[in-house]
């Protein structure tokens, strides 16, 4: 639990809740931010330390895993008492430059209303004024019988008298920034916000000349920087943001203060510039590690000067202690949507695997708590289409199959399009051709079929390597890895060969770094003849020795193998705990794991030629030194 500001009384009843809860609504829910999040120890820690000192952050890790919830809850850890009210006021002496005035929260409003009502009584005045002279000037004409000049006289005073209003009124301060009642210091989220938005503008006024526009001072728009004085202000994607943007924003950190003037040159807000406007506020940056790339360098090493780095986790070690907190996090998520019922123990247990799933490497649970509240969500939007008074283990299995990813999408219709168009087959057996599995997305297994070819080569002095698209260079490499392998097992020389490679309508998008394996295993077929068991796919990374290495992603490419209808699988022995797949691929597919290349052979190829390749090719394979690849 981050329960770093809880008690210890606190702590043994969301322990106790663990163990007994019947629902999630029976779990404690802490009530700062800062104890919601989860699994981002680090961060919390420092972000609590950097509120102390008010320090600015950067925040790196991937989206959705809670950068901008630790924004939000440095915001609740800053003092709220020095919040301050920020007013403009006009500058009679230059127009051009209106005035700002600081005041604790909440006086602002209050000065704004005296204002108000002097000029209402100055007016009221006037007015009464007004009343008097027209009704003496009716009254003298009427006794002297002139009528018509009375009125004509009356008329005139009214215009000229309606004309000096402007002028002649209070002008009343504009409040810019309001913090009456605020009781945790502000949180403004800049995120994408344009140079205007941010540093704070001046209307532009098309009357502005001639007295009949709005005054300067009433055309003054806070930017967000003012808006998080004294408070946060949190900037997403910082990277992205106009260098002079990141520029400004430096030199107000810097100063701590900062002009507002028009931001559109060509408008008539540029010829004002208020005085320096307030803007104490701890930067809160973030973004993934591209990110930096953009940033402006100063800016950021202010932040590394004056704050902290940190850089974030998107998976945590699968621990009692830690499924605890996903227990948290689907309360959370329950109580944060407000619509949905509160989860049973089965359909949390069923999250919690999920979690694991996701995670894609053994004994550990997602980070990427964004993605898994949307799971939530959506089961959560099942139990609640039929009535039913918690959520249970089937809605959050009916929403897994629901709320699949754009790219989990995609791969469905891949499938069902390829097997359309024979592109891949699931059965029989032929040379030369192997069903790889790749990753589209983060998580999204897709197969990736490969076809080679070996003719002899073309040119006296070697034979080439031919393979197109974006995969060409993990084909060249794969072959050029198995190249001294196939020369010691067979005897067969693939510089003696053109060796052409296709990637079979490969999606863009896809990573294929893991199908050094399969393309070996093509080439191999190609070369020695010996067919492909086509109900066969397979992933792994390949050594120049042979070994299997092992890759990302095998949950999603076996249930990708599975779906396509598949009937065994070969996946690196090292990554056998990494597999988590659901219960209903469990009977579909064989999961079988390989060490390396003579494995894979005796798995993937079929037929006469096969028994005699494998046994050479298990010579060589033997003779690597044991214990590089194998689990202790
Ligand atoms: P980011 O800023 O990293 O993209 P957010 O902080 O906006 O992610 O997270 C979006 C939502 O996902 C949060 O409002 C919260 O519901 C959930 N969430 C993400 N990370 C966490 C976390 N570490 N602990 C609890 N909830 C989280």
């Amino acid at each position: 639990m981050a329960s770093l500001n809880s008690n210890s009384n606190g702590s043994l009843k969301e322990k106790l809740d663990f163990r007994t809860y019947t629902t999630s609504g029976d779990i404690d829910i802490p009530d700062k931010i800062i104890d919601q999040i989860i699994g981002q120890e680090e961060a919390v820690e420092t972000v609590i330390k950097a509120a102390k000192q008010r320090r600015n952050v950067l925040l790196i890790g991937e989206p959705g895993i809670g950068k901008s919830m630790l924004a939000k809850g440095m915001a609740e850890l800053l003092p709220p008492e020095e919040l301050q009210d920020l007013l403009v006021y006009p500058n009679i002496e230059d127009l051009h430059n209106p005035l700002i005035g600081a005041m604790p929260a909440g006086e602002g409003k209050k000065v704004v209303m005296n204002y108000k009502i002097k000029a209402k009584s100055q007016e009221e005045k006037k007015n009464f004024f007004m009343v008097i002279i027209i009704g003496l000037i009716l009254a003298i004409g009427f006794y002297l019988r002139r009528y018509l000049e009375a009125i004509i006289a009356a008329g005139i005073v009214l215009l000229v008298m309606m004309q000096m209003k402007p002028r002649s009124t209070i002008m009343v301060p504009k409040l810019l920034i309001n913090n009456e009642n605020k009781n945790t210091a502000p949180f403004v989220d800049a995120t994408g916000s344009h140079a205007g938005a941010l540093l704070g503008d001046v209307r532009h006024d098309p009357y502005q000349s001639g007295g009949l526009g709005t005054p300067a001072h009433d055309r003054v728009e806070a930017g967000m920087i003012h808006k998080a004085n004294k408070g946060v202000l949190y900037i997403d994607e910082i990277g992205t943001m106009q260098m002079k943007t990141q520029q400004e924003l430096l030199t107000a950190m810097q100063e701590k203060k900062y002009s507002i003037t028009g931001q559109s040159e060509t408008s008539s807000g540029a010829m004002v510039r208020s005085q320096a406007v307030p803007c104490d506020f701890v930067l809160v940056a973030s973004g993934n590690l591209q990110v930096l790339k953009g940033m402006h360098i100063a800016l950021r090493s202010r932040i590394r000067g004056y704050g902290y780095e940190v850089f974030m986790k998107d998976s945590m070690k699968d621990t009692p202690e830690n499924r605890d907190k996903l227990v948290q996090f689907v309360a959370q998520e329950v109580k944060k949507d407000g619509r949905i019922p509160h989860f049973s123990r089965e359909a949390v247990a069923e999250i919690i695997r999920e979690a694991q799933r996701r995670a894609g490497k053994k004994d550990s649970l997602t980070l990427r708590l964004r993605d898994l509240g949307g799971l939530v969500r959506a089961a959560g939007d099942i139990a609640k289409g039929e009535h039913a008074e918690s959520v249970t283990l089937e809605h959050v299995i009916g929403a897994k199959k629901l709320a699949r990813t754009l790219e989990q999408q995609i791969a469905d219709r891949y499938i069902v399009q390829r097997k359309k168009y024979s592109v891949f087959k699931s059965e029989g057996s032929e040379v030369g051709r192997v069903n790889g599995l790749a990753i589209i997305g983060d998580r999204s297994g897709i197969l990736l079929p490969i076809a080679a070819e070996a003719a002899p080569a073309q040119s006296k002095d070697e034979g080439k390597i031919i393979a197109t698209g974006k995969l060409g260079d993990i084909a060249k490499e794969a072959v050029q890895n198995v190249s001294a392998l196939i020369k010691k097992n067979t005897g067969t020389d693939i510089s003696n060969h053109d060796i052409h490679i296709q990637f079979l309508q490969a999606y863009d998008g896809v990573e294929g770094d893991s199908a050094s394996v399969s393309i070996a295993t093509a080439v191999v077929s190609a070369l020695e003849n010996v067919p492909v068991d086509q109900s066969v796919a397979l992933t792994g990374s390949l050594s120049v020795r042979g070994d299997v290495m092992p890759v990302g992603g095998v949950t999603g490419k076996i249930e990708a193998a599975a779906e396509a209808g598949m009937k065994k699988v070969l996946i690196p022995y090292s990554n056998m705990d990494d597999v988590l797949i659901e219960e209903r691929y469990k009977n579909k597919i064989e999961v079988i794991p390989v060490k390396n290349m003579s494995d894979v052979l005796e798995h993937a190829l079929i037929g006469s030629g096969k028994a005699s390749l494998v046994t050479k090719m298990k010579k060589i394979t033997d003779m690597v030194p044991k214990g590089i690849l194998q689990k202790p």
